[in-house]
C-alpha cells in the first residue's frame, strides 16, 4: 500500500488557501500549501516601489466581516480606518457625505454639505434610512434568503432610491464594491455587505493588504508553504490515494487535495467546477504631493470615468515615504497595453477636476490591470455552494461563496471542515 505524503495537500496560498489550511493544521494533519506564485496572498498582495506599499488593485478591507473578525488578530493587523462615507463629485455638486463629528475641523461646512443634499432628496434619503436599518437589524437569515432576488440596481429603485442618487452617488461606490458599474450582481449579497460596511466601516492595514495573508501563513509550521509549486493535475481517491503532479515534474501523494484557486483555474484542474464570470479592475498608483488629502473614498459621480479614488496615505501613513502621498485610482475593466497610455491620460485630467490641484506633475507608481478580479454573483445564485468534488477532493475559494475577503475566508473553512468530517469523522457541522 502507497503511504501518503502528507494528509492533504493544499492547492493556492490565497486568503482561502491560508485559512484552509491553518483549519486543518489546527485540528492534527499535516498539510503542504501549492503555490504558483513567489509568495503567499493570491490576489491579495502589496508590493514595495521607491519607499511606496501598492496593493495589487485598491482594496478594502471591512472589519466587521464576521470571518474577518473569527479568523484574524485585528488590531495586529494594526488597521487604518477610512472615514465612514465618501464625498461624491456630482453634476449637481460636490457632496461631502460623511458623519460632521468624524471630521470636526470640517463639521459645520459638511453639516450644510449634508443638508443640502438630504433637502434636495428627502425621498432619497428616507429610502436609504430605511434600507440601512433594516440591514442593520435583520437577522442575516432574513438577508440571505430574501426573495425575490434583484440585482442591486433593481433593489435600489424597489426601495425607492432615485436613478440620479443611484448614478451620483450610490452608484459610484458600489460599482468600487463590486468592481461592475452596471450593478448586475446579487441583492442578497449588497445587503450583507451593506450591512458590515455600516457596522465597521472600511480600513486598510498600515503596512499593507498582504498583512492579511501574512498574518494566516505565520501559523503554519516552518516548511508547510512551498512558493513557486505549481500544480498541474489533482488526482482523486477513487483508484488510490489522492494527489497532485507538479509542473517541475513531481508529485505528492495525500489523503485529501484542496484546490484553493481563483474559479478559472480550479475549472482546469476539477472540470465540473464551473468557471465563474469575472470583473476585472484597473489601478493607477500616483506619486502626489504631501498636502491636504483627506481619508476619504471619492467617488466620481458624474464622468463615470473612475470608480473611486482615494489618497491612500491620508489613510495610512505607512503607504508612501516621508514628504510623498499616494493616490489610488481605479477604473472599471482591465486596461490593455494599447489603450493605458490615453486612459492614463484621462485618469489624471480626472484627478485634477477631483482634487482640484494641478496632476500633470504626478509619477506613475505602478498601474495594475486585473482582468479577474472579482468573480460576479448574479441575483438568484446561491450564496454558498458545494465544496466536495469527488473523494479526497474539494475546492475553495471565493469563486465557491462571494467574491470577498468574507467569502474566500468562509469557503475556506467549510472545505477544512469537510476534510476533517471525512478524514477524521469530527462533525463539524454542514459543508
Ligand atoms: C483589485 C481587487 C480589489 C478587491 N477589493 C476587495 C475589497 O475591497 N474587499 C474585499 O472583501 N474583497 C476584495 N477583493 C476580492 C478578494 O481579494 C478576493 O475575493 C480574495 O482575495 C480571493 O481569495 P482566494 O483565496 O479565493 O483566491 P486567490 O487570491 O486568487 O488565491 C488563489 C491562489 O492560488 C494560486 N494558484 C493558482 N493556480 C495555481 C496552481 N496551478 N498551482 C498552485 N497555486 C496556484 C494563485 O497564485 C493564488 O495565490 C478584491 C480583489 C481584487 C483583485
Amino acid at each position: 500500500m502507497v503511504e501518503p505524503d502528507v494528509d492533504v495537500v493544499v492547492v493556492g496560498a490565497g486568503l482561502a488557501g491560508l485559512a484552509a489550511a491553518g483549519r486543518l493544521h489546527r485540528a492534527g494533519l499535516a498539510v503542504t500549501v501549492c503555490e504558483a506564485g513567489d509568495d503567499v496572498g493570491g490576489r491579495v498582495r502589496t508590493d514595495e516601489v521607491d519607499g511606496f506599499r501598492l496593493d495589487r488593485g485598491f482594496q478594502v478591507l471591512l472589519p466587521a466581516y464576521p470571518e474577518v473578525r473569527r479568523v484574524f488578530d485585528l488590531p495586529a493587523l494594526d488597521l487604518r480606518y477610512f472615514l465612514r462615507g465618501a464625498v461624491a463629485d456630482s453634476d449637481s455638486g460636490r457632496y461631502h457625505l460623511v458623519p460632521p463629528w468624524r471630521r470636526p475641523s470640517a463639521a459645520a461646512s459638511i453639516a450644510v454639505d449634508a443638508a443640502r443634499f438630504a433637502v434636495g432628496r428627502p425621498r432619497d434619503v428616507a429610502a436609504l434610512g430605511a434600507l440601512s436599518v433594516r440591514d442593520l437589524l435583520a437577522p442575516d437569515a432574513v438577508l440571505r434568503r430574501q426573495s425575490p432576488d434583484r440585482s442591486i440596481r433593481a433593489e435600489l429603485s424597489h426601495w425607492g432610491v432615485s436613478e440620479r442618487s443611484v448614478r451620483e452617488v450610490l452608484g459610484p461606490f458600489l460599482a468600487g464594491v463590486f468592481l461592475d458599474p452596471s450593478l448586475g450582481d446579487s441583492a442578497r449579497l449588497f445587503h450583507l455587505i451593506w450591512r458590515c460596511f455600516l457596522r465597521g466601516g472600511g480600513a486598510v492595514p498600515d503596512a499593507g493588504m498582504a498583512e492579511l495573508p501574512r498574518q494566516l501563513a505565520r501559523a503554519l509550521p516552518p516548511g508547510s508553504i512551498r512558493t513557486r509549486c505549481a500544480v498541474d493535475r489533482v488526482h482523486d481517491a477513487r483508484a488510490d490515494l489522492a494527489g497532485v503532479d507538479l509542473a517541475d515534474g513531481t508529485a505528492i501523494r495525500a489523503r485529501a487535495v484542496v484546490v484553493a484557486t481563483d474559479g478559472t483555474t480550479a475549472q482546469r484542474l476539477v472540470p465540473a467546477v464551473p468557471e465563474p464570470v469575472w470583473h476585472g479592475v484597473t489601478t493607477w498608483y500616483f506619486a502626489a504631493s504631501p498636502d491636504d488629502g483627506e481619508p476619504v473614498l471619492l467617488l466620481d459621480g458624474s464622468t463615470g470615468l473612475l470608480i473611486n479614488t482615494a489618497v491612500i496615505s491620508a489613510v495610512a501613513g505607512g503607504r508612501a515615504p516621508a514628504g510623498a502621498a499616494l493616490v489610488s485610482a481605479s477604473v472599471p475593466g482591465r486596461a490593455t497595453a494599447d489603450d493605458g497610455t490615453a486612459l492614463e491620460s484621462r485618469v489624471r485630467t480626472r484627478l485634477g477636476e477631483l482634487y482640484r490641484r494641478d496632476t500633470r506633475k504626478w509619477d506613475v507608481v505602478a498601474r495594475y490591470a486585473i482582468p479577474r478580479a472579482l468573480p460576479s454573483l448574479g441575483p438568484g445564485r446561491p450564496l454558498r455552494r458545494p465544496v466536495r468534488f469527488g473523494p479526497g477532493r474539494y475546492v475553495c475559494g471565493d469563486h465557491r461563496d462571494t467574491g470577498s475577503i468574507q467569502g474566500a475566508l468562509v469557503s475556506g473553512r467549510r472545505a477544512a471542515d469537510a476534510v476533517r468530517r471525512d478524514l477524521l469523522g469530527h462533525d463539524v457541522g454542514r459543508a
